[in-house]
């Protein structure tokens, strides 16, 4: 990829064949942006929800019937092989969209509030508190480019299910599938400017739309440009969604089934070209079965055929997205290198057309050295021996990132007491890394991993606002806490303070005839 002032132009990564050349937006237009969105979000929710449903049903078919022309503009775009657009960008899509469609019905549903040990008395009052559920606004959702597709199209099925719009902020690496994700919406039959995509850097058309008045910031990228966007958005104090690095542990005890896990770590590593957030990258390993695990491992990862993907099914990586993507790998190697650690396999750049860099793992290296403890976007693992749980779980413990893991085991028991003990948002007991595409469960991290959710139930609360609305039928003329004060109230008060929360009631039947002559007032 490369930018000039005013156009994108994208190579394919496999290849370095044209992709194609679009605009950038002007960040002067982000204001009538964001103003169109605003007028679409309002003409959205007035639709009626059957009506939102049938768009929502349509563009499922839509992303199912042109599956092979979306994947083809992935697979250009990132050179990932074709099974992996398939597998994550548009199951994961699919699967959002699915979900927010079961969803819809009972998302704007007025829900009670109960009052707990204080409701006998409220209900005696003439009082009940809801919850209204209504959709925040304009969402903005600014991307990255390792699945340029389905985590874009997946915030924003749920954005737009919850009844607001959104522009969208591909990353520059990857314009094409931000498009397509807008074209399924559009010939779905949304309104006019429900969802836009803006094309262009972060710094400038992306510092442009989170300096706007917006209603949210879902962002998923970086952890450095995270804390970048959290300070604009606190200007405005624009609530925000951070998914960001991560740095994923995986733990094979000595009882799990090594073949299984061996096999789940040739994929969970090099996935993408290890270019996931949640790909595993470091592995840790009990004593007994150090050695057989490395055995089968180098085994699996060494059926890994290299190449461009799109039109052959049995190419297993793809290239890294760029050249200074394979700069740091080489960086990253050495500097292990340097710091004790002995390369296992791979560790060099493809003299290939294309940024081909080999599936590589590294082992004996210390725990506090640079690559065990820094995000590499990219296809290398560290492997780390342990000898008892704990020290494990304290290994797996010791980053700053904490998106996911996973642990493996036959005794399940032993494998929830891990899996909860580990800091990551996500953790699989025998699995790795595909939940993302579950879309009713939850997605977020801790630390420098991010907060708040995507997907599942908890992301859907991050995109509606939760309404309070309490009403009083009026029975009564004033309250305790009203004025005027005086000596009345004042011991009323403390009557009732004493009697619901100091669990004194053996004055209730004098203390509730006397209030309720006060509250009827004149
Ligand atoms: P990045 O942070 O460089 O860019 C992400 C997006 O932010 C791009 O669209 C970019 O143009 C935009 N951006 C950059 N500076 C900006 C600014 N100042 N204001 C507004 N927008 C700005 O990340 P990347 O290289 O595209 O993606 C890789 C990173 O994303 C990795 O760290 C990876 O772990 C993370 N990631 C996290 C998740 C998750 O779910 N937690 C998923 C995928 C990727």
């Amino acid at each position: 990829m490369s930018t000039t002032s005013d156009r994108i132009i994208k190579y394919n990564p496999a290849t370095l064949e044209l992709v194609g050349e679009l605009n950038r937006t002007s960040p002067d237009d982000i204001s009538l942006i964001i103003q169109d969105a605003k007028m679409a979000q309002a003409e959205w929710i007035a639709r009626p929800l059957k009506e939102r449903i049938g768009i929502l049903k349509r563009l499922q078919k839509h992303v199912v019937l042109n599956v092979d022309n979306i994947v083809r503009v992935i697979c250009e775009e990132t050179g990932k092989p074709r099974v992996e657009a398939m597998n994550a960008d548009i199951m994961s899509a699919l699967s959002a969209t699915m979900y927010s469609i079961e969803m819809m019905p009972s998302l704007f549903q007025p829900k009670n509030i109960s009052f707990g040990k204080l409701s006998p008395m409220m209900k005696y009052l003439g009082r009940r508190s809801y919850i209204q559920p209504r959709p925040l606004g304009v969402i903005v959702i600014i991307s990255p480019w390792n699945y340029p597709y389905g985590i874009p199209f997946s915030q924003a099925v749920m954005a737009i299910a919850a009844g607001n719009s959104v522009v969208l902020k591909p990353s520059s690496a990857t314009p094409f599938s931000g498009l397509e994700v807008q074209n399924a919406f559009v010939t779905a039959g949304v309104p006019e400017h429900l969802i836009q995509v803006v094309l262009g850097s972060g710094g400038s058309v992306g510092n442009a739309l989170t300096s706007s008045a917006i209603d949210r910031i879902i962002f998923t990228g970086s952890t450095e440009v995270g804390k970048k966007i959290m300070a604009d958005a606190a200007n405005r104090l624009t609530p925000v969604t951070m998914e960001l690095g991560g740095k994923d542990p995986m733990i094979v005890m000595a009882d799990a089934d090594l073949h299984r896990a061996a096999e789940a770590a040739a994929w969970g590593c090099y996935v993408n070209a290890g270019q996931t957030c949640a790909c595993i990258k470091r592995i840790y390993v009990h004593d007994e079965v150090y050695n057989l695990f490395l055995d089968l491992f180098r085994d699996n990862v060494s059926r890994i055929k290299l190449g461009y993907g799109l039109n052959d099914p049995e190419i297993g990586m793809g290239p890294l997205i760029d050249e200074d993507a394979v700069d740091e790998m080489k960086v990253h190697v050495s500097r292990a290198v340097e710091q004790g650690g002995k390369i296992l396999f791979g560790g060099q750049y493809l003299e290939v057309k294309g940024y081909f860099f080999e599936p590589t793992a590294i082992i004996d290296l210390p725990h506090s050295s640079d690559i065990v403890q820094k995000e590499i976007f990219g296809p290398i693992v560290t492997i780390h021996k342990f000898q008892s749980v704990e020290e494990a779980i304290s290994m797996a413990n010791d980053s700053v990132y904490a998106l996911s893991g996973s642990v493996w085991t036959s005794d399940l028991a032993m494998g929830k007491m891990i899996a909860e003990r580990l800091t990551g948002g996500t953790i699989n007991v025998n699995n790795v890394g595909y939940t993302y595409g579950l879309a009713s469960t939850p997605w977020g991290g801790r630390g420098d991993s991010g907060f708040g959710h995507t997907h599942g139930i908890e992301g859907f609360s991050e995109l509606l606002e939760s309404h309070h609305v309490h009403v009083d039928r009026g029975k009564f003329s004033r309250e305790l806490w009203w004025h005027p004060y005086g000596r009345e109230n004042l011991e009323l008060s403390h009557g009732l303070l004493n009697m619901i929360f100091g669990g004194q009631y053996s004055r209730t039947m004098t203390l509730l005839p006397r209030m309720r002559r006060w509250l009827k007032g004149r």
